[in-house]
């Protein structure tokens, strides 16, 4: 009987979207990581409301954190009538800028034709709150249930969440037994389960050359044209190769099922600073190469670097003064929670019961907080979940539909009901 259940989300239709644009209206801009502070508080006063205990932990000495923008987490918890597991929603209250292009005010929290409109409406403010009205209808419904809920609003998921949901592994946040089982209601579509994300590689390559008076280039060695023979390798041998890796991943898009590689970025020689204005008179000395490679489940970090460095030292050998540094910036191991993980088949149950049909299962072709879960947490029983269509995140009149924040609201009580109950009724 799920009826009394879906019956407590549906009658706090009117909070869930006044929650909702209470959020948005917090200008929780990242960078520089504005209003975290009233935000967290904000949300924590809300759920001490209900009787959860709330904790505000500053993430100091993280990126960006100072006392004008304080990295200001909130963890709200509510014990059951006796021992359990712990269900933990994790969102992230930081926004991007909201850019141009807009036709309402980003951080007014507009309600109009069953939407709500602002920056962080879709990621994640209306998931956010829709974890926290499907907490208060299940605690409403069944309030001796045991075990425990948490709650938190984190900083930083935007650049990288080291303020944030990373900083909150390191203290024990998410890790057993405190907690469970996670959900992060990301924007991921209400009938969709996300299980994680593909891996990530960034580094940085350095090719090394020898300045010289631009009119006779033969006397040094130009770090450009080293380049040059490292991006024509790449072409011609390791991004047909790339492409040919396909993964057993659900990953969406589906052009994200592969092997990628972007670069990023390329810069050499002295730059206009030097001369304003003018470009260098010089044969470049340097040239600096960052690489953004995603990787798949089925290759190994390993292999990820050596097809790099193969290449790299193989142009050593054969191309004359060739010489290259390579700096590792960031490495995120690929993620894939089992489908018979115990919070994937909870919400995949509150998706069959509220949708009538299977949920789908993708993968993120970018990363999220759930990989410090598991790196710092150890802890695997995540997905993401929420309502909010992801293709509207980061764009101009971002929005959120109240009826897709109430349909997950539901699945959200239900994956509470089975995790924490063990029935669906
Ligand atoms: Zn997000």
């Amino acid at each position: 009987m799920n009826e009394r259940l879906l019956k407590a989300v549906e009658d706090r239709v009117d909070d869930l979207v006044a929650l909702t644009a209470g959020l948005i209206r917090f200008p929780t801009v990242n960078p520089p990581g504005e209003a975290y502070g009233p935000c967290a508080e904000f949300l924590g006063a809300r759920l001490g409301k209900l009787g959860f205990e709330t904790e505000f932990i500053r993430a100091e000495g993280t990126p960006g954190d100072s006392d004008r923008y304080p990295r200001v987490n909130v963890v709200a918890r509510f014990d059951g009538r006796s021992p359990g597991p712990c269900v933990h929603f994790n969102s992230h209250i930081d926004v991007v800028e909201a850019g141009d292009g807009w036709t309402v005010d980003p951080f007014a929290g507009v309600v109009k034709d069953g939407k709500v409109y602002g920056r962080g409406a879709c990621d994640m403010k209306g998931g956010l709150a829709a974890s926290v009205i499907a907490a208060e209808a299940f605690m409403e419904v069944h309030p001796d249930f045991p075990g425990a809920i948490e709650i938190s609003g984190t900083a930083d998921e935007e650049s990288g969440g080291f303020g944030g949901v990373a900083h909150l592994a390191r203290l024990g946040y998410f890790s057993k037994p405190k907690v469970d089982h996670v959900i992060i209601p990301e924007p991921l579509n209400k009938d969709r389960i996300c299980l994680g994300h593909r891996g990530v590689w960034w580094a940085e390559i350095e090719t090394k050359g020898e300045i010289a008076h631009g009119s006779m280039p033969f006397l040094g060695d130009n770090a450009v044209r080293h380049m040059g023979a490292v991006l024509r390798a790449f072409e011609d041998e390791l991004f047909p190769a790339l492409d040919r890796k396909m993964t057993r991943m659900p990953v969406v898009p589906e052009g994200a099922r592969r092997s990628t590689m972007n670069i990023n970025s390329i810069h050499g020689g002295q730059t206009e600073d030097f001369r304003p204005g003018l470009p260098s008179p010089n044969v470049p000395d340097w040239c600096r190469l960052t690489i953004d490679r995603r990787f798949l489940l089925e290759e190994d970090i390993a292999t990820v670097k050596g097809e790099v460095t193969g290449i790299l030292e193989r142009l050593k050998r054969e191309r004359k003064k060739f010489d290259y540094e390579i700096r590792d910036l960031m490495e995120v191991l690929p993620l894939m929670t089992e489908r018979d993980a115990p919070v994937v088949k909870a919400v995949a149950k509150g998706i069959m019961e509220v949708f009538d049909r299977e949920p789908d299962y993708v993968i993120s072709p970018g990363t999220y907080d759930q990989k410090h879960i598991a790196r710092i947490g150890h802890l695997y029983d995540c997905i993401a979940y929420g309502p909010g269509i992801l293709d509207l995140a980061h764009r101009p009149d971002e929005w959120v539909g109240i009826g897709d924040m109430v349909e997950s609201a539901k699945v959200m009580a239900i994956g509470l009901n089975v995790l924490l109950r063990g029935t669906t009724g």
